[in-house]
């Protein structure tokens, strides 16, 4: 989730490391570490220190201290273990035989960890990415004494860890016994290649562009399931059957402002495009899969199938976009598992002496983990004695050490201050929570719960095809840009949506914008729809399909434009509405995840055309850590 540099090249590797590593400090981190390999020096030399970059350059002298041309560097965004030098990258094997950097998860890291001590592998830290390194060790021990060559064993290794292992990773790997050669591989995380200029003479790898951009601008892509295997002098990129293939060199034209966002002009539609990998890493790890038969395992939460059937009542609390999660994740509970579930505000929550049952479970949501007002209700929460879980996406944060359980969100790294592929994952997780908890209380059959897993997983291709058809909500958004009143319709789910929608056009274009339970504009708020205001109906969902159309229809008749959102399908729509988009279908439990994305480029896409700072609106921080 967070940064990788390596190089092999002729010159000292260190600085170029750590060099690299500050290019890509602006994403966030909490740990980092370097892995130098000296031609002369019997082994590969390791150093990571908890914390700022600073530590590492001190530890180091700036990198001059750690001598050789060879070397891999990471800055950890942590997700399986705290933040601490132990779980810092570079980890390696026994006599540092294998050295390994990664960015992603690792999905079966338990089941691999278990194989690997039953082995005799002793593990020193708490991550995901250690039972990689130890995988890749015993490979490549395995292959020891037989007739192939250092590169053919070591990518056999790397082939039988990709085949074994699942989840995202991009990989830096060293092999003790191969100076001078640097490999790397990667599925469903960022990797690139780049060709150093003549002086620097080399090769280097990189998680983001922006760490190579003061070495070179001749970057190759590796994609999903390739291979790198990288000297001073030569370049080789295979597949996964570790067959050679050709891959094209590109120059980087941006600079490093916009290589930071991945060539994107701003972080939040870099992030938006981060939705569907996002969704995925919250999803797949807690979706397992036995005699053929798949469920879902939050035993990381530590409630097991008792405790989940004994809850009386679920309490969910949040700030801003997490609330509106909430609203959504309530909906989808009550139906599913037929748990009563009351949805509060924090900074509500906590003056208004909430009755709580002791059987009751309180789901406090947060990107950050340090919101003041939840951290605030939570600790009251924690006083009364009731069952707490964190839904968070930063790892160690105050929210997540004080609950009773966590379940984190693997967004990775959020820049931009309107939240996109947070709040995506904060679905996904409510989801996966009502999905357990109806599967624990025999409130849905098997069949009805492998249908619903298939639908979640379908979730990020969907979102994909989504994000194919931006430039048609960008067309919209440019000829909306001066509008000055927005309302935003929808019943049930779509209301949920609505709420989200309408704060982030509200946050990033300063548009005035109001969400509304569709059969309520008419109890007095409807006075307020004139000629030229625009009207997003949102009308996912199949069962109140007609009615919020009909309420669409009341505000056309006062002179609303609309501007209709709803699943492939329901054509009928384009009979009310000036402009339409459809979303792919799904359970209709889950269309939220797929109509949130369109509300998210309209408000993108409208800021964008005004000329604000959609980063960094006015008066609004990303994390709020006061009440
Ligand atoms: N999952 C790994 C860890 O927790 C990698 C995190 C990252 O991508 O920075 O160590």
């Amino acid at each position: 989730m967070c940064g990788i540099v390596g190089y092999t090249g002729c010159c000292q590797a260190a600085p170029i490391l750590l060099e690299g590593l500050t290019r890509l400090e602006y994403r966030g981190y909490d740990s980092a570490g370097i892995a130098v390999r000296d031609e002369g020096a019997p082994r590969i030399e390791v150093v990571k220190a908890k914390g700022r970059l600073k530590n590492l350059m001190e530890m180091t002298d700036s990198g001059r201290a750690v001598r050789g041309c060879c070397g891999v560097g990471h800055t950890r965004w942590a997700t399986h273990g705290e933040p601490s030098t132990v779980n810092a990258h570079p980890h390696d094997s026994k006599d540092k035989r294998v050295v390994l950097v990664h960015n992603g998860i690792i999905e079966n890291h338990q089941e691999i960890r278990e194989a690997l001590q039953r082995k005799g592998y002793v593990f020193k830290s708490q991550t995901d990415t250690e039972a990689a390194c130890l995988l890749l060790d015993s490979y490549y021990a395995e292959s020891m004494g037989g007739d192939l060559s250092p590169r053919e064993r070591a990518l056999d290794a790397i082939h039988r860890l990709m085949i074994r292992v699942r989840g995202s990773y991009a990989l830096g790997i060293l092999f003790g016994d191969q100076p001078g050669v640097l490999y790397a591989a990667r599925k469903d995380s960022p990797l690139i290649v780049g060709c150093c200029s003549e002086e620097m003479h080399g090769h280097m790898i990189a998680s983001d562009v922006p760490a190579v951009l003061g070495f070179t601008r001749n970057v190759v892509y590796i994609g999903n399931d390739e291979i790198a295997c990288l000297t001073r002098d030569e370049r080789h990129i295979y597949n996964i059957d570790c067959e050679e293939i050709e891959k094209p060199v590109t120059e980087i034209q941006w600079d490093a402002a916009a290589a930071e966002k991945d060539g994107y002009e701003h972080f939040m539609m870099k992030e938006i495009h981060e939705q569907p990998r996002a969704v995925r890493d919250t999803l797949s790890p807690r979706i397992k899969e036995e005699e053929e038969k798949r469920f879902i395992d939050l035993s990381e939460t530590g409630l097991t199938d008792e405790d989940l059937a004994g809850i009386s009542r679920v309490y969910m609390v949040g700030c801003g976009s997490a609330y509106h999660a909430a609203c959504v994740g309530r909906v989808v509970l009550e139906q599913l598992a037929h748990v009563p579930c009351e949805v509060d505000l924090a900074s509500e929550f906590r003056y208004r002496d909430p009755i709580l049952e002791e059987r009751g479970l309180v789901i406090f949501i947060s990107q950050s983990g340090e919101t003041a007002d939840t951290l605030a209700a939570l600790r009251l929460c924690r006083e009364c004695g009731v069952r707490t879980l964190a839904v968070v996406n930063v790892v160690g944060s105050s929210i997540a050490r004080e609950a009773d359980a966590v379940m984190y969100t693997w967004a990775g790294p959020e820049i931009s201050v309107a939240t996109t592929k947070a709040y995506s994952t904060q679905l996904c997780a409510l989801y996966l929570i009502a999905v357990k908890l109806a599967s624990a209380r025999g409130q849905i059959d098997e069949a009805r719960q492998a249908q619903l897993i298939e639908d979640m997983l379908a979730l990020p291709d969907k979102i994909e095809r989504v994000l194919s058809d931006k430039e048609r909500v960008q067309w919209f958004a440019n000829k909306m840009a001066a509008c000055k009143d927005v309302f935003f319709i929808g019943r049930g789910l779509d209301y949920a949506i609505s709420l989200e929608g309408s704060l982030k056009l509200k946050e990033i274009s300063y548009i005035h914008s109001e969400a509304y339970a569709a059969g309520e504009l008419k109890h007095g708020t409807i006075s307020l729809i004139e000629d030229g205001v625009l009207v997003v109906g949102v009308a996912t969902q199949p069962a109140l399909f007609e009615k919020v159309v009909s309420n669409m229809t009341e505000a056309r008749s006062r002179g609303a434009y609309l501007f209709g959102l709803t699943t492939y399908g329901q054509y009928a729509i384009e009979d009310t509405v000036n402009f339409t988009v459809y979303v792919p279908r799904t359970d209709p439990l889950f269309a939220t995840s797929l109509a949130v994305v369109p509300l998210q480029l309209l408000a993108y896409y409208i800021s964008c055309a005004k000329g604000l700072d959609v980063d960094k609106p006015r008066n609004l921080a990303k994390s709020v850590t006061v009440e």
